[in-house]
């Protein structure tokens, strides 16, 4: 059995350390001191056949004495100093940073100005085996070194779909590249990893049973100095500061992957300059795939051509780390599944909330508003209407669309407004639901009124409450006195054609903004990205188009609430990829419209002239629900809802 471990021992010895450059032979000294306590008198300038020679006598002491775990520990080290070539001399002696966190690795690269030559030992195996540290097996003693070195799993951005549960290499630092350098420059690193052998039962366990849950998969992760730094390394002049948490994935300029030398296909790259935009790239995507044989070495080695210049400073480039992480993977059929199976939420609590909100914030924008029925990812009517419960907003998006959308460039923003979205706090939401089963498919939006209630622009469906508001007699002169109290009570009264409505329009030119460094950009299903132009919540064009003067569909009840992204990420990771409207436009609340009230004139004449001028204003919704109910009640209001 321990005949294993030695196999290709004389293999190592003659073909693989006379290989090496007298820097690294000088770093194998030192691993075999430290893990073996053999100290080679190293001089201080000792040539190379003095150098090989002294390791091989070092290294032959421990096959006499049958050291097998210092050895295989010895050989796996000096492997990765090998296959790491630092090229800057001096640097290998200094200590290598600790990786905000991460223990030094013997395999720290320093930045190299030149493409890395591959592995220098290339030693051709016997069909069939995996390799010379294939050591599983070979007996009691040296099992118990064949498990894997224990990884410090990077706290990267989690999504619905992944989850990183550990981590099977150091963050390892690509070679960079200036940006003065040509675009043809390619440099690359190789890491050596290996499967633990309970990752490899998950990882079977996975293949073998798609149906089994979660399923498993090993990913590289990659992320940029915008997001992370190890400890110790300055930051680049103007960069901002990082926290090394909530990592986002991001990929350098043209990667490359291999896995065992074989090409890993590598499609999904995300979004130039969107740190957040991509998956972690499935390296068991090579033809071969990953082999799952305990103790196989493998090797990935990723590289990238050409800088990838910092946004907006061109004339820096940015550095990038990568990482191998076992996950646990969620399908998009899975989170549809979770999607559709949302209970929608209580119609009338949602409108109530709706009604509420609008009374109490000042800052909210009173009027009626275009409601969109239609995805606005897809264009086509929304047939599981979500959003979020920070959303201010109750326009929805479609379940389905939204996941599309988030399979290539999974950034989870909202459609509406580009607020990085929680899957847990997706909800379905009732009273949309309920607009939408009223209204025919051959609607495309209903207009919303400030104090919840909702209609078709014919006035054919609506809520019960306005139904029976708007199916009243209305003469028409009296109901043009009617719309002239409105309107001086109402600043912001759609009967105010003329008067441009300043603040509205300032949330909307900072929405649409189309700077492609700051503005989300949403990712079509087609796998299209919609320009900055499309970016732009659709349920404002189509407001401005159907009801120019209508307010926009989208009532952000949020605007003043600078907090809430910093909320949703502990307030340590820069939201700087996710604009949102400014604090700004919160400033041009409505004066004196302390409660919405309705905002159609087409009340009828009784019911205004039965109302004192000074009681308009101060009635509140409830005093005005409990008026319309009366009135109903007596007769004087007609008509029936078709509402809920
Ligand atoms: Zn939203």
């Amino acid at each position: 059995m321990a005949a294993g471990v030695w196999d290709d021992y004389n293999n190592f010895i003659t073909s693989f350390i006379p290989k090496q450059t007298i820097l690294k032979l000088r770093l194998f000294a030192d691993k075999l001191t430290v893990h073996s306590g053999i100290n080679l008198h190293l001089k201080s300038q000792e040539r190379k056949s003095d150098l090989v020679d002294k390791i091989r006598t070092a290294f032959n002491t421990l096959r006499k004495s049958d050291n097998q775990r210092a050895y295989l520990i010895i050989r796996r080290e000096c492997e990765q100093i090998a296959a790491n070539n630092p090229r800057h001399r001096g640097l290998e002696f200094m200590p290598p940073p600790t990786f905000g966190g991460v223990p030094s690795s013997s395999n720290f690269t320093a930045p190299s100005s030149s493409r890395q030559p591959t592995l220098a030992y290339s030693q051709p195996r016997p069909a069939g085996t995996s390799g010379w540290n294939q050591v599983q097996g070979v007996g009691a003693t040296s099992n118990a070194y064949s498990h894997p070195r224990q990884y410090i799993l990077q706290d990267w951005r989690e999504s619905p779909m992944w989850k990183p549960i550990k981590a099977l290499s150091h963050m390892e630092m690509l070679p960079d590249i200036q940006s003065s350098e040509s675009s043809n420059t390619r440099r690359e690193k190789r890491v050596h990893f290996q499967l633990p052998n309970d990752v490899i039962e998950l990882l079977k366990k996975s293949k073998s049973d798609p149906r089994s849950r979660p399923q498993y998969s090993i990913r590289l992760f990659c992320a940029s100095s915008e997001w992370f730094r190890p400890q110790g390394l300055a930051a680049p002049p103007g960069a901002p500061p990082v926290t090394n948490r909530s990592i986002p994935i991001e990929y350098p300029s043209s990667p490359d992957v291999l896995l065992d030398d074989q090409v890993v296909p590598f499609k999904e790259r995300g979004l130039r300059g969107k740190a957040g935009s991509a998956p972690p790239l499935d390296i068991d995507k090579s033809p071969r795939g990953l082999v799952m044989m305990p103790g196989r070495m493998a090797t990935v080695t990723m590289s990238h051509t050409g800088p990838t210049p910092v946004s907006k400073k061109k004339e820096f480039s940015k550095k990038f780390w990568f990482q191998l992480v076992v996950c646990e993977m969620t399908s998009m059929e899975d989170l549809l599944t979770r999607l559709e199976a949302l209970p929608p939420t209580n119609a009338a609590a949602e409108r109530e909330k709706l009604r509420k909100l609008a009374a109490e914030d000042d800052d909210i924008e009173v009027g009626s508003s275009a409601l969109s029925l239609k995805d606005p990812l897809s264009g086509m009517r929304i047939a599981k209407p979500i959003r979020s419960i920070r959303c201010g907003h109750l326009q929805c998006f479609d379940a389905r669309w939204w996941l599309e959308s988030n399979k290539s460039h999974p950034q989870w923003l909202c459609p509406h407004c580009s607020k990085e979205l929680k899957f847990e706090e997706v909800i379905c939401d009732g009273y949309f639901l309920s607009i939408l089963s009223a209204v025919p498919d051959d609607y495309d939006e209903v207009t919303l009124e400030s104090n919840g209630d909702w209609h078709t622009a014919d006035g054919k469906y609506g809520t019960a409450e306005w139904v029976a508001k708007n199916a009243a007699p209305k003469p028409a002169a009296t109901a043009a006195a009617a719309a002239t109290t409105v309107s001086l009570k109402r600043s912001r009264s759609p009967s105010m054609q003329g008067t441009p409505d300043k603040g509205k329009r300032r949330a909307i030119e900072i929405l649409s903004d189309s700077d492609d460094d700051d503005m989300p950009i949403l990712a079509q299903p087609n796998g299209h990205h919609a320009n900055g132009g499309v970016s732009q919540p659709s349920s404002f064009r189509a407001s401005s188009s159907a009801q120019p003067q209508a307010a926009p569909a989208v009532i952000d009840l949020t605007l003043s609430d600078s907090d809430d992204d910093e909320d949703e990420s502990d307030g340590l990771v820069p939201q700087r990829n996710f604009q949102r409207p400014g604090v700004e436009s919160s400033s041009h609340g409505v004066a004196g419209s302390t409660a919405p009230r309705p905002a159609s004139t087409a009340l009828g004449s009784d019911v205004w002239d039965s109302i004192p001028f000074s009681s308009v204003r101060d009635l509140d919704d409830e005093e005005w629900g409990d008026f319309f109910n009366a009135r109903q009640a007596n007769g004087n209001v007609n008509g029936n809802g078709s509402g809920h």
